[in-house]
């Protein structure tokens, strides 16, 4: 590793303790709901670590929540989120708890409304009803009957290539078999991530900070997304964290509700610890 990432390491670490010490908190409180160990993310990487089983309903739910944080703050369920578990109560009620069969019965239609019910819904949000709906949860069901286990069949990619990028193109492209409708690279990592398997979600925030204009871990302004994972995955090996804290430390730095800090429109460069180091603040 060289010396310009091992520095963005120290940055990384440092703006965990300035997130715990500082930035999330309301009122004088630390909100427990916004703390790594409290996410719904973390609980399903321990989860994998265990060697626990995830159920077609555990894949249906992460994929629901990753199609659903494309389109929204996640502060409009932020009161619904169950500290100890990290679930949105709210939404898994709406999706009848993630039962296949009864969400089969269901049209798009309906599920759209409930979320838009909830405040939820984007522009996306009929069509991935419908992709949901029409394709994705019939496609988990079948793997699930030839292969036992959804994840047993993830295996044999992940066997291949441990970086997960077989397996996600796998998910995407859209002369696969196995194509999610609905579901992009970002948003299959993003699902995989949400069943436990320890990735980065190459949102926004993170391939902009990670980039060639503010952390300058890349040649690009915007981090290309398998790139993203790679730069997440040398960070975290280096600080001996999961890869997707890593995630959720940089996405946390710059989302609003969260830290608020390395944000597109007025970053608030005058109390970043990454400000020694940041290509943006050297030039400003
Ligand atoms: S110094 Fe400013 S632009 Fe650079 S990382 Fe910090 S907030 Fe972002």
């Amino acid at each position: 590793m060289d010396t310009h990432m091992e520095d963005v390491c120290k940055i990384v670490n440092q703006m965990e303790i300035q997130l715990r010490t500082n930035l999330l908190l309301k009122d004088g409180q630390i909100q427990e709901k916004k703390l790594w160990e409290n996410t719904y993310i973390k609980h399903q990487i321990d989860r994998r670590n265990s060697k626990d089983l995830f159920s077609i309903r555990d894949h249906i739910r992460g994929m629901v929540y990753a199609m659903l944080s494309s389109g929204i703050a996640w502060e409009r369920v932020e009161d619904s989120i169950d500290v100890s578990t990290g679930k949105i109560k709210v939404i898994d009620e709406a999706f009848h708890q993630y039962d296949p069969d009864v969400l089969l019965t269901c049209s798009p239609e309906e599920l759209s409304d409930r979320v838009k019910h909830l405040h939820c819904a984007s522009q996306s949000t009929k069509k991935q009803m419908s992709g949901l709906i029409h394709t994705n949860i019939k496609k988990l069901k079948q793997i699930e009957k030839v292969y036992g286990s959804i994840d047993t069949y993830y295996q044999e990619f992940i066997d291949k290539d441990c970086s997960y990028k077989t397996l996600i193109r796998t998910l995407s492209d859209s002369n696969s078999k196995d194509k999610m409708v609905e579901m992009g690279e970002a948003l299959n990592a993003e699902y995989l991530r949400n069943v436990g398997y320890d990735m980065a979600k190459p949102d926004r925030h993170t391939r902009r900070i990670l980039g060639s204009r503010i952390l300058a871990c890349s040649d690009y302004e915007t981090v290309p997304l398998f790139e993203t994972l790679d730069i997440a995955k040398e960070i975290a090996d280096k600080l001996k964290k999961p890869v997707a804290e890593v995630d959720y430390i940089l996405w946390s730095y710059c989302s609003k509700g969260y830290g608020e800090v390395c944000t597109v429109i007025n970053p608030k460069c005058n109390i970043c610890v990454a400000r020694q180091i940041c290509k943006n603040s050297i030039q400003s």
